[in-house]
């Protein structure tokens, strides 16, 4: 990887981490970002304010979990890495606190096939993970758990987890995930929503493999995993 490359990607990462404040999907200093860099990651530091932070505090992380420089990676650091080691198919994993998944996340709820778009996760439902310490290894144990087969999941107590090839599709199933959270949420306040099928979910999800945001410099599309 050139050096351009990885500061590229470290500029991605810093407005990234800005837009999910102004999105509404993290507030003060909460969530976190990596990107897969060769056998490395580039994750955001521990506790910098995101109108802080600059593309040199990013950590370049080694897979050892050491690194160098003065700034600490994201005390999430382990479900990042881990989450990049056993899923080849992911370049990017954005972790968030937004209100409406995080509603849900605190009452340990499953989100259901309520609206086609949870085919976003890659499956009829986005489990949720038993709730585990920040930081630790049982919560990165519980998030793989609940990743299986599926791009995003909900972290019992505590956020969101979402992954996609690379961080333009992380980012879209992170925002998306929040907005299936906020619109289930409404529905269970008008009546008794109806979840659609397995099969129908299966089927968006093979449309969903060539549909997703074109990338603004390539004009190409990131296909789900
Ligand atoms: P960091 O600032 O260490 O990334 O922690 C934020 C967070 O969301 C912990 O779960
Ligand atoms: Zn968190």
């Amino acid at each position: 990887m050139r050096a351009a490359d990885e500061l590229e990607i470290r500029r991605d990462i810093v407005a990234a981490c800005r837009s999910m404040n102004a999105l509404g999907l993290t507030q003060g200093t909460s969530g976190n970002i990596s990107v897969r860099l060769g056998a490395d990651l580039l994750i955001t530091p521990s506790g910098l304010p995101y109108d802080e932070m600059r593309p040199e505090d990013v950590v370049r992380l080694r897979p050892d979990g050491t690194c160098d420089g003065d700034l600490k990676p994201s005390s999430e650091w382990r479900f990042h890495r881990d989450i990049l080691q056993a899923r080849p198919e992911v370049g990017a994993v954005v972790h968030a606190h937004p209100t409406h998944a995080t509603a849900f996340a605190i009452c340990g709820r499953d989100i259901p096939a309520a609206h086609y778009m949870v085919a976003i996760a890659g499956g009829p439902s986005v489990r949720c993970a038993p709730y585990a310490t920040f930081g630790t290894e049982a919560l990165s144990r519980a998030a793989l758990a609940a990743l299986e087969d599926r791009t995003c999941c909900l972290l019992a107590n505590h956020g969101t987890i979402a992954t996609g090839p690379t961080l333009a599709k992380a980012m879209w199933i992170a925002v998306e995930l929040e907005t299936l959270c906020r619109q289930y949420a409404a529905a269970l306040q008008v009546g008794e929503p109806r979840i659609l099928p397995d099969e129908e979910i299966a089927r968006v999800v093979e449309l969903f493999r060539s549909y997703g945001p074109r990338s603004e410099r390539t004009g190409s599309r990131d296909a789900l995993p």
